[in-house]
C-alpha cells in the first residue's frame, strides 16, 4: 500500500479498500522502523496522527469526501504547527513550538490529510545536502552513505522510502526540486506567490516558496489544489484564480514548443547525466513537442547574484533571533548585549552565520548600491531572458542537478556547494512555477529533468509533467533497499 500515489490511495480510501487508520499506522510503522537510519523526521506525531486518521474515516462515513481526506503526510519543519515543534533545523528553534498553523498547514487539515509529523532540513533552509541540520543529516535511501539533497532533504528522503505519501517543502533557490532529484521524486516549486508564506519561517522573502514533494505531477496537482490560493495574512500572495490542476493534466502535448537552453549544457553538466536528459527530450519529440535551443544569457549571474540577495534577506529575517522574544537563550549572560552575542552565537550554525555576515556586509551603508542593489539589477536580466525564451517556446527543459546524489561530506567548500543550484536558481530569481521530475537513472541512482513554466502556468507545468510520467516509468522506481519487499 505504502507504493502507491496520493491519487491511488485517494481511490482505495473513497472506495473502502483501506481505512486512513490502517494506512496512517502503516506509514507511523516504516517510521519506526526505517528512521533511525534516514533521519528525515525530526519529530513524529503518532497520537494527533491516528486522532487525525479515525476523524478523517469518521467524516468520510458521514459522507464527507475529498481527495487528501485521510492521506498522511509530512511538512517540513518550516512550516508552523500549533502545539507541535517547529524548529527549521536550528538549535536556534529546538524548543519552539508554535501557538497557531501556518496557512499551509491549515489548508491540509481542512482537507482531511493527516500530519505524521515534521521533516528534518538545512538549518533556515541553508543547504544543498541537508548536512546543516542541528539534528544531522539526512541519508538519501538510494544509497545512505549520500545526501539527500536539500534544504527539503527530510521531506525528499521520507517520500521516497516510503515513510509518507507525499510532504510539503519549500524552494528558495532549489530546495525542493534538487533533493527531488536526488531521492528520485516529483518536486514542485510553484510561482511566487500562487501559495501563502504565511506561518512559514522566512529564509530570503522574495524568493521563498512552499511547494510539494511527491511521487507524480498527479499527486503535485491534487496538493497544489489545497494549497494554492489567495492569503490576506500573506501581502505577496496572489490574488488570481486557482485552477484545477488535475483538469489539464490529460491534455496533449501535441505541438508543444520545448526550449533547452545552451547554457544548460555546457560545462560541468555530468556526461552520463546529459545523455539520460537528451534520452528524456525524445520521449517528450514522441509525444509530438518539438526541440529548440534557447539562450538564457545571462543565467552564469543566477548564483552569484543569489548569494547577495538571500544572504541580504536572510540577515534582516534572522535578526529576530535575539534571545529575548524567540528560541534560544544563552545561560548566564554578563549584559544584555553578552546574550545577544551569546545567544546568536550559539544558537545559529556555522552556514547560517556565513549568510548573516554576507547578508549584513552587503546592506552596509557604502556597499548597498554595489551588491545589492547590482544583485536586484541582474534579477531583472534574468527576467527579461525567460521572457523573451517564452516568446519562442511554452517550456524549457533541462536537468535539475549537473550530477547525482554525492556522498555526505563530499562538499566541504562552501561554493562548490553553492553551485549545486546552478540551474534552479534562476527560477527563483524571477518567481517562475519549476517542477523536478525523475528523468532517469545514472549508475544505480535517480536524476532531475527540470522543467520551468512561464508566469502562474502551474497547470501547464504539471500537465507536461504528467505527460512524460504517462510515458515513461522512472518516476515508479523506487530505492530497492527501502521498498517494503526490500
Ligand atoms: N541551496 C540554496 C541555499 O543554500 C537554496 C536553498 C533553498 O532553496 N532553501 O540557499
Amino acid at each position: 500500500m505504502i507504493e502507491k500515489t496520493v491519487a491511488e490511495l485517494s481511490v482505495a480510501l473513497a472506495s473502502g479498500d483501506i481505512s486512513s487508520v490502517e494506512l496512517t499506522q502503516a506509514y507511523l510503522n516504516r517510521i519506526a522502523e526505517l528512521n533511525t537510519e534516514l533521519n528525515a523526521f525530526i519529530t513524529v506525531c503518532d497520537e494527533s496522527a491516528l486522532d487525525q486518521a479515525r476523524a478523517a474515516d469518521a467524516a468520510r462515513a458521514n459522507g464527507e469526501a475529498g481527495a487528501l481526506l485521510g492521506i498522511p503526510m509530512a511538512h517540513k519543519d518550516i512550516f508552523c504547527t500549533q502545539g507541535i515543534s517547529t524548529t527549521c533545523g536550528s538549535r536556534m528553534l529546538q524548543n519552539f513550538v508554535s501557538p497557531y498553523d501556518a496557512t499551509v498547514v491549515k489548508r491540509f487539515k481542512a482537507a482531511g490529510a493527516v500530519t505524521l509529523g515534521k521533516t528534518n532540513m538545512d538549518e533556515f533552509a541553508m543547504g544543498s545536502s541537508n548536512e546543516n541540520s542541528f539534528f544531522g543529516p539526512v541519508r538519501n535511501p538510494w544509497d545512505t552513505n549520500r545526501v539527500p539533497g536539500g534544504s527539503s532533504g527530510g521531506s525528499a528522503a521520507a517520500v521516497a522510502a516510503g515513510l509518507c505519501a507525499m510532504a510539503t517543502g519549500t524552494d528558495t533557490g532549489g530546495s525542493i526540486r534538487q533533493p527531488a532529484a536526488f531521492c528520485g521524486i516529483t518536486g514542485f516549486k510553484p510561482s511566487y506567490g500562487r501559495v501563502s508564506r504565511w506561518g512559514m519561517i522566512a529564509f530570503a522573502s522574495s524568493l521563498d516558496q512552499a511547494g510539494t514533494l511527491c511521487q507524480s505531477a498527479e499527486d503535485a496537482a491534487l496538493m497544489m489544489n489545497v494549497m494554492a490560493g489567495l492569503d490576506s495574512k500573506d501581502s505577496t500572495s496572489i490574488d488570481r484564480d486557482v485552477e484545477d490542476y488535475t483538469a489539464t493534466l490529460d491534455d496533449s502535448l501535441d505541438g508543444l514548443k520545448i526550449g533547452i537552453p545552451r547554457q544548460h549544457f555546457a560545462q560541468g553538466l555530468n556526461a552520463e547525466v546529459e545523455q539520460a536528459i537528451r534520452d528524456a527530450l525524445r520521449e517528450y519529440e514522441k509525444l509530438g513537442a518539438t526541440i529548440k535551443e534557447i539562450d538564457l544569457p545571462n543565467n552564469h549571474l543566477s548564483v552569484s547574484a543569489y548569494y547577495v540577495v538571500a544572504p541580504a534577506e536572510a540577515s534582516a529575517n534572522l535578526s529576530r533571533y535575539d534571545g529575548v522574544r524567540y528560541g534560544y537563550r544563552c545561560e548566564n549572560p554578563l549584559d544584555l548585549e553578552d546574550m545577544y552575542k551569546r545567544s546568536r552565537s550559539e544558537g545559529f550554525g556555522d552556514e547560517v552565520k556565513r549568510r548573516i555576515m554576507v547578508g549584513t556586509y552587503a546592506l552596509s551603508a557604502g556597499y548597498y548600491d554595489a551588491y545589492y542593489r547590482k544583485a536586484q539589477k541582474i534579477r531583472r536580466l534574468i527576467k527579461n531572458d525567460f521572457n523573451a525564451a517564452f516568446e519562442e517556446v511554452d517550456i524549457i527543459v533541462g536537468p535539475t542537478s549537473p550530477h547525482t546524489a554525492f556522498k555526505l561530506g563530499a562538499k566541504s567548500d562552501p561554493v562548490a556547494m553553492y553551485l549545486e543550484d546552478i540551474y534552479t536558481i534562476a527560477a527563483n530569481l524571477a518567481g517562475l512555477p519549476a517542477i523536478s521530475i525523475p528523468g532517469g537513472m545514472v549508475n544505480g541512482l535517480p536524476i532531475g529533468l527540470h522543467l520551468v513554466g512561464n508566469d502562474f502556468a502551474e497547470a501547464k507545468v504539471l500537465n507536461i509533467a504528467h505527460q512524460f510520467q504517462q510515458q515513461t516509468g522512472w518516476h515508479r522506481r523506487k530505492p530497492s533497499a527501502f521498498t517494503q519487499e526490500g
